[in-house]
């Protein structure tokens, strides 16, 4: 086994920052994944980077730190281009009143009924989540990781009771640690050595939608619709996965955001829509993130949340952190895997 080596599984979002945060720190990284960086659901995201106003929910530490992370993490990689537009929140969206009252027709001039009220978050930001991904898949490689694609790992390794390496398609790669940011494939992954990670795969609809560039400032989010736009006019706008079955189905749907896109917005009656695709979103049963050694084992990490574009700059930077020192983030205790047991 190579010296205290450490072996990354899924370079989505999450195992792209621990690959990035663990790598040039003097211990040998590989960061594994089946296909291309981000290129799990991570490439459906609406990625809007988030802090709640308040929280009592066993992360709040780790949600906290979610956007001063990015801006961290930004100055370190000016090449993920995090838009700071900030959002606009009204009609109880996500429960969540906001820090300040904004003037939601200043805020989103082409807004055609604006809301008397509104939550302004100006903090809050989005990025484009498969270019970020690769950044930080590139940034690894610089500081010396090893980078296997189209490479999947179809089992850990363990001997008396400790993870000690993985196998995949072409070879058995050893390891001292064995991080798991494999998504919703980390469940498989860990029943394979006996532990049970309670997380579901939890669909959700992403449409894309091509209009005039200039509709939308900031993210807006109703219960109605979520939407944001990027400079060439591609608007994104998640919704919730209804069990469609088919393409047809899942079409109809999209065309069902559009029209409420058109009806919210001036501007934006020529809309018209681009993709559809469902993400499946690795949701633990508390929606409360795992971050952390299971009990019983050694040898293995797991690192699997929802809204894991908002937390993956803080995560990464912790959890590399007591990877690499062995003196855990305190930041972290909320995510425990051992919460389960
Ligand atoms: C419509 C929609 C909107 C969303 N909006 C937001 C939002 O606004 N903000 C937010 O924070 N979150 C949002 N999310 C959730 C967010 O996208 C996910 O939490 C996040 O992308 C999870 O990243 P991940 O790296 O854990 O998983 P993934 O992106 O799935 O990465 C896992 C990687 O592991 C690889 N892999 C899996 N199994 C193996 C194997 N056996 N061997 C090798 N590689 C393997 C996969 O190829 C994949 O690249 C949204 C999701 C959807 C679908």
């Amino acid at each position: 086994m190579a010296e205290r080596s450490i072996v990354v599984v899924g370079a989505g979002i999450v195992g792209a920052s621990l690959a990035y945060h663990l790598s040039g720190q003097g211990r040998p990284v590989t960061l594994i994944d089946s296909g291309l960086p981000g290129s799990g659901v991570t490439r459906a995201s609406f990625a809007w980077i988030g802090r709640p106003a308040t929280s009592d929910r066993p992360s709040a530490p780790l949600r906290y730190l979610a956007v001063d992370e990015y801006r961290r993490l930004e100055a370190e990689l000016p090449a993920l281009a995090i838009r700071w537009t900030g959002s606009l929140v009204w009609d109880g969206f996500d429960d969540s009143p906001g820090p300040l009252t904004g003037d939601a027709r200043a805020l989103e001039p082409n807004l055609i009924d604006p809301p008397a009220e509104a939550a302004h978050h100006p903090d809050d930001a989005a990025l484009d989540p498969v270019a970020a991904a690769e950044v930080m898949v590139a940034a690894a490689r610089e500081r010396g990781a090893k980078v296997l694609v189209g490479t999947t790992v179809t089992a850990l390794e363990q001997h008396a009771g400790r993870v000690t390496g993985v196998r995949t398609t072409a070879a058995t790669i050893p390891a001292d640690t064995v991080v798991l940011a494999a998504g919703t494939d980390s469940v498989a992954l860990c029943a394979g050595v006996g532990v049970e990670l309670p997380v579901e795969p939890s669909p959700a609809v992403l449409v894309r939608l091509r209009a005039k560039p200039g509709v939308v400032r900031a993210i807006v989010a109703t219960p109605a619709l979520e939407a944001r736009q990027l400079d060439d006019g591609t608007v994104l706008a998640p919704t919730v996965y209804s069990g469609e079955a088919d393409q047809a189905a899942l079409h109809a749907t999209a065309q069902r955001v559009r029209d409420r896109f058109a009806a919210f917005f001036t501007g934006a009656g020529d809309a018209e829509v681009i993709s559809v695709e469902v993400g499946w979103r690795p949701m633990p049963v508390d929606d409360e993130p795992i971050i952390g050694a299971p009990a019983g084992t050694e040898g293995l990490y797991v690192a699997v949340m929802h809204s894991g574009i908002t937390l993956a700059a803080a995560a990464g930077r912790l959890a590399a952190a007591e990877i690499l020192s062995g003196r855990p983030a305190p930041e972290l205790e909320g995510c425990r895997p051992t919460r389960f047991h």
